[in-house]
């Protein structure tokens, strides 16, 4: 799991090593965090892996729910793939490097614990080692082939902690000031707040610390709240209105009020110029070929996942292209290449690939790794990431992104025009680090909080 995934790291990093790239570990504090290079000069490509697990998703390679080992992590969102195809990717640039015919630089980006942090953005600064980049490749496992179009929310994740007085609360209540009543009272400001927020934000919250005893009055008491807007901005101002509702609290019941800032992350913005040539590559790769096997097992695992609903999905197809997909969203494996679609909307859920696209030229793309209609973070996800399945998947991945890196290694052009589209696209918007100043990692929090 996230800041745990030491042997994941150690593997990658010792092949890498191996085959000759010169690993930085342990950068910006993080023990599984690395960065590994091969050749020189410009330009260089950057190529982005992750390798974190989730909880409780242990799981075999069957269709059936079937724990490898009870209570155990798995993975539940492919990350043993993302890893292991940017590897891939880049030891097959290497090969062409050595044989001179490309030059410049390309680097293996070691991103721990994107489930659990904005690991990325976090390397951004503190690290300084998402400098001088040129162009960032990176991809997800998923049901599509196709590349990363739609935005994700850029989100903040924090903790209120609200300090009282104890009391015996049945002797003497009047001497107590409850911190339980202020995360109370915050969070029915906040959900009144709903009412007055964009449409497309979303607030959600767990009580963290509720006190220990009905008859102690709780000295202590603790809010997470995930704050997510499709815009960095939009964040940013939420984010000082629930202060306020906070600050609201602790007037109302006399408490002192601590903020512990855990993570914030920005919307993705994906560069065109980089992901149409991501795309070129795909078609050009094809999509993965399953076999009868691994079709009969797709679709026994298939009748294990609720029938899908694709009403977000009908949203972002043009009506003309609506039967043919719909075809294709009926099989267990999706069979194609997707064409290009979603641009200008945001999916649910965020990631911290979005703090990368804010500071280099970025592409995306996803490959068919899962089965249609298998949720997210799920037992369905890790077994057809364990199998033949999945690694199909994944080799077609590692393809597309070392084409996608030799296009721009050997293209000069491309690798300017990118940067225009870039510097068009935030003229307005500089990146500015969503980690308040002086921040410093609190591990033991992030190991057990989410993230995306
Ligand atoms: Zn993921």
């Amino acid at each position: 799991m996230g800041f745990q995934e030491y042997k994941s790291s150690e593997l990658l990093t010792k092949v890498l090593k191996e085959n000759g790239f010169n690993v930085d570990e342990g950068i910006a504090e993080i023990p599984t965090a690395f960065v590994a290079s091969y050749g020189s000069g410009k330009p260089i490509i950057a190529v982005l892996g992750e390798y974190d697990a989730l909880p409780g998703l242990s799981q075999t390679t069957e269709f059936i729910k079937k724990p490898l080992k009870e209570g155990a992590p798995g993975h539940g969102c492919g990350h043993n793939l993302l890893g292991t195809a940017g590897v891939g990717a880049v030891l097959a640039v290497k090969e062409a490097l050595d044989a001179g015919e490309v030059k410049g630089t390309i680097k293996y980006y070691g991103c721990p614990a994107e489930e659990v942090f904005n690991t990325k953005g976090y390397m951004i600064n503190p690290g300084q080692v998402f400098e001088n980049i040129d162009i960032s490749i990176t991809w997800h496992p998923g049901i599509f082939n196709g590349i990363a179009l739609q935005s994700n929310t850029a989100m903040n994740s924090v903790f209120f902690k609200f300090y009282g007085k104890t009391a015996h609360a049945a002797a003497d209540p009047y001497n107590g000031r409850s911190a339980l009543d202020a995360v109370e009272l915050m969070n029915v400001g906040a959900n009144y707040m709903r009412e007055h927020m964009i449409p497309d934000a979303r607030l959600h919250y767990v009580i963290t610390n509720g006190g220990l005893a009905p008859n102690i009055v709780p000295a202590e008491a603790e809010v997470h709240y995930f704050v997510r807007a499709p815009e960095r901005y939009q964040v940013d101002e939420l984010y000082n209105r629930l202060i306020k509702v906070a600050e609201g609290a602790v007037l109302m019941t006399e408490t002192r009020l601590e903020i512990d800032f855990l993570s914030g992350t920005y919307n993705p913005i994906r560069n065109d110029v980089v992901n149409n040539v991501i795309y070129d590559k795909m078609r050009q790769i094809g999509p993965p070929i399953f076999n009868k096997d691994e079709q009969r097992f797709a679709e026994e695992l298939k009748k294990t996942v609720p029938p899908p609903d694709f009403t977000e999905i009908k949203k972002i197809i043009p009506s003309d292209m609506l039967d043919m997909a719909m075809k294709n969203l009926e099989q267990a494996l999706f069979p194609i290449i997707s064409p290009p679609l979603g641009k200008g909307t945001v999916a649910a859920g965020s990631t911290d690939v979005g703090d990368v696209s804010w500071y280099t030229p970025l592409g995306e793309f996803g490959t068919a790794c899962h089965v249609i209609g298998s949720p997210g973070h799920s037992w369905q996800n890790v077994a057809t990431s364990g199998m033949s399945i999945g690694h199909k998947g994944m080799i077609k991945a590692a393809q597309i992104i070392c084409l996608t890196a030799l296009e721009f290694l050997d293209n000069p052009e491309l690798v300017e025009k990118a940067r225009k589209e870039f510097d068009n696209t935030f003229k307005d918007k500089g990146y500015k680090s969503p980690f308040p100043e002086g921040y410093k990692l609190p591990f033991h929090r992030l190991i057990k909080s989410g993230n995306n």
